[in-house]
């Protein structure tokens, strides 16, 4: 019987499952997690889950594992992938087990980034990335503190600070660069992420780093930063971007470049695919740009995409490359903010206005292709965005479709 394992029990893992299930596959199928819960979905733990006490757990179960029963799979959870030997084709586990395979999903994610001086973070310390981290956070937010220091404007601290704010807590967000998300957005979007948190009463510190985490005793008192300056807090939350989880790899041939790389069909070496937020891969959409994408769109239909490659690589069939027009979404206060595609040298508000917080501003490259669509409470535009980047429209046609 063919034997498919998949590492990395969420969002692309399980897509891929799924994928292949659906594509009729009937074999084997093992699907490793080192967490210890069956998959669940990550973005309602910086939003909803942080601020509401009512959601509850039972609802972030990812859909095709509600019943886990329907993907007929082995499961090991709580059990991780220690080594891979691919020229055998057995991935070893943290407890000894060899599991031989004919086909492999890597699907490891990613882990948040470390301060070195809060690794691990401890006692007020907090990161963001699993549902357990999100339960702690909750419990301190929901403690009583009075006031929670942010160190890191991208989506994760953006997001957790809003939610802070949604609890009535005093939040001060802090970041080296000069604008908020400023590995994704331009900058002057990013300036608009930091005046919509001024609005709402954060105190928003930019172009000052974290030098360090201010303890008197046991628990945090704050944050002492670059320039000296101390900002208290009962609360720490570090977001400072992510780090992919490939170090298991090492002994593997696999190639390792902050991701695991392969190639446009998503095959990283024979009977190896990669999905999600672990995978490099160059996108053809974008003249074979070297992609790692860490977005749940994109984990979805490349984990879909990963799982049915697989399958015609074990049948010696052909496939499409894989060339998605990226997307996010990040809900912070009552903005809803859209990135269909990605950012390009261009750029130019096609509706509303940054002021007011609610626009559109569309990306071109040198040519004045359309590479993105920036959309602020402007979901329709948002789909739309992204339909015209696929059929790669100009700007030109971009501008008269989403004014
Ligand atoms: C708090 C939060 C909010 C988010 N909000 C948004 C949002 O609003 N919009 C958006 O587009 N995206 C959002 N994201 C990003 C999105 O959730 C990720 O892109 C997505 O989860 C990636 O899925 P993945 O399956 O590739 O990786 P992951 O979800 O990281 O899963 C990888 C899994 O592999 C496991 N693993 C790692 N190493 C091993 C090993 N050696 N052996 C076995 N298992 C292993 C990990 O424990 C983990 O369970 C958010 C993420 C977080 C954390």
């Amino acid at each position: 019987m063919t034997t498919i394992v998949v590492v990395g029990a969420s969002l692309a893992g399980t897509q891929a499952a799924q994928a292949m299930r659906r594509a009729g596959f009937d074999g084997r199928l093992v699907m490793v997690g080192a967490e210890p819960h069956y998959p669940y979905d990550r973005p309602p733990l910086s939003k909803s889950y942080l601020v509401d006490a009512e959601v509850d757990e039972e609802r972030l179960r990812l859909r095709p594992t509600v019943d886990p029963d329907v993907l007929a799979a082995d499961w090991r959870l709580g059990r991780r992938a220690v080594a891979l030997d691919d020229q055998r084709s057995v991935v070893e586990l943290d407890d000894g087990e060899q599991l031989g395979y004919d086909g492999l999903v890597i699907a490891t994610g990613a882990r948040p980034r470390r301060l070195p001086m809060a690794d691990p973070p401890t006692d007020g310390v907090f990161e963001l990335r699993t549902l357990d981290d999100a339960r702690a956070l909750r419990a301190a937010l929901a403690a009583g503190p009075t006031r929670v220091a942010v160190c890191g404007a991208g989506f994760i601290g953006a997001e957790v600070a809003a939610s802070a704010r949604e609890r009535g807590l005093e939040v001060t967000l802090v970041d080296a660069a000069d604008a908020p998300l400023d590995r994704v957005l331009d900058t002057e979007a990013g300036l608009a992420v930091a005046d919509l948190h001024r609005d709402h009463g954060v105190d928003v510190r930019l172009g000052v780093g974290v030098a360090d985490i201010d303890r008197s005793g046991p628990r945090v008192d704050g944050m002492v930063l670059s320039d000296g300056s101390i900002v208290a807090a009962e609360v720490v939350v570090v977001g400072i971007g992510v780090v992919p989880n490939t170090e298991w790899l090492s002994s593997s041939t696999l190639t390792i470049d902050d991701g695991i790389v392969a190639d446009e069909t998503c095959l990283a070496a024979p009977g190896i695919v990669v999905a999600g937020d672990v995978a490099r891969w160059p996108n053809p959409r974008f003249g074979g740009r070297s992609m790692r994408v860490e977005q749940w769109d994109n984990a979805i239909d490349m984990g879909g995409y990963a799982g049915r490659r697989l399958l015609a690589a074990l049948d010696g069939g052909r496939v499409e490359p894989f060339e998605p027009t990226p997307w996010f979404w990040s809900d912070q206060y009552d903005r809803k903010i859209q990135l269909a595609g990605v950012v390009g040298e261009r750029r130019e508000v096609v509706q509303g206005s940054v002021a007011e917080r609610r626009f559109v501003q569309i990306y071109g490259d040198g040519t004045g292709r359309l590479t993105g669509a920036l959309c602020w409470n402007r979901p329709r535009q948002a789909i739309m965005a992204r339909q015209l980047v696929t059929d790669g429209e100009t700007m030109d046609a971009a501008r008269t479709k989403l004014a």
